[in-house]
């Protein structure tokens, strides 16, 4: 499968000469295999996919993690939505109270956005997912309620043997007693055991953390916990601080990596760039 990365940004878009390197778009990953297409968060990095679609595509699936404004802005501006040949699908968690349509429905409808869910020519539908197991074409895709606040899933994309899970915003410190000493439950555990590629949120230094303990994000050396107990083999920082600049994305990492070795490899998630996963 082949994964593109259109947006890496946390909370807000971050347009800025200083963070050239890996983007200012929020959350948007691609995953395509074939003319199947499954799009990862409707952050701001949405619109420049839906603006360079791969020919051939008639049904396009977006799986939301939850509905927190930075994971949904683009939506709106997706130009497939507004082909009536397009099939698209929208899947998202199940909320407590109100459908994932109604819920939707508040950003898409006046006076945030002009145009009303209902009416877009794509007519989208629907789908509420929690601790889910469905296929989209070639993959095979797994949800499960993670730590962060409000309704929030994370998703395992397995084609073959490939996989790669995709945890924006995560908190694991939280979602444990006895964090990263008990796999079994740890929030998102089961989502990344042995994945070949992890997105996970490492949004704060950890003098920015400690007073945001409950927000629903990591450090860097949070992640990397995270990563050597659920034994993935890439692990990529996501859901990069608004805030931050390429410069002090790279020195969080320095600080975060010190001397150590980790039996795995790390890197940063920069806007643009492509992976591919063989199916194996
Ligand atoms: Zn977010
Ligand atoms: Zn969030």
């Amino acid at each position: 499968m082949k994964i593109t990365i259109w947006g890496t940004r946390g909370s807000l878009p971050a347009p800025s000469p200083d963070n050239n390197e890996f983007g200012g778009n929020t959350s948007c990953v691609s995953v395509t295999q074939g003319d199947t297409l499954v799009i990862l968060d409707a952050g701001s990095g949405i619109r420049r996919l839906g603006n360079s679609m791969p020919p051939g595509i008639s049904r396009i699936d977006i799986l939301l993690t939850h509905l927190h404004l930075d994971h949904i802005m683009g939506l709106g501006f997706f130009l497939p939505l507004y082909n009536p040949n397009m099939r698209v699908n929208i899947w998202g968690p199940t909320g407590y109270k109100e459908s994932l349509f109604t819920r939707l429905q508040r950003y898409l409808s006046p006076p945030l956005f002009p145009i009303r869910l209902q009416d877009l020519p794509s007519q989208p539908q629907i789908f509420e997912i929690n601790e889910s197991s469905f296929d989209i074409g070639p993959f095979r895709i797994k949800s499960s309620y993670i730590c962060h606040p409000g309704p929030t899933v994370g998703f395992r994309i397995e084609n073959g043997s490939a996989v790669l899970t995709y945890m924006p915003d995560h908190e694991p410190a939280l979602g444990a007693a006895h964090f990263p000493h008990e796999p079994a439950w740890t929030s998102g555990y089961e989502l990344a055991r042995g994945a070949d590629l992890l997105l996970h949120d490492a949004q704060y230094t950890p003098e920015e953390y400690l007073p945001r303990v409950g927000w629903g994000h990591s450090t860097m050396d949070d992640a990397l916990k995270f990563a050597e107990m659920a034994a993935v083999k890439k692990l990529l920082f996501f859901h990069h601080d608004p805030s931050h600049t390429d410069q002090q994305i790279q020195h969080q990492l320095h600080q975060a990596m010190g001397n150590k070795r980790f039996p795995f490899e790390v890197g940063i998630a920069a806007e643009g760039t492509v992976f591919q996963l063989p199916e194996g």
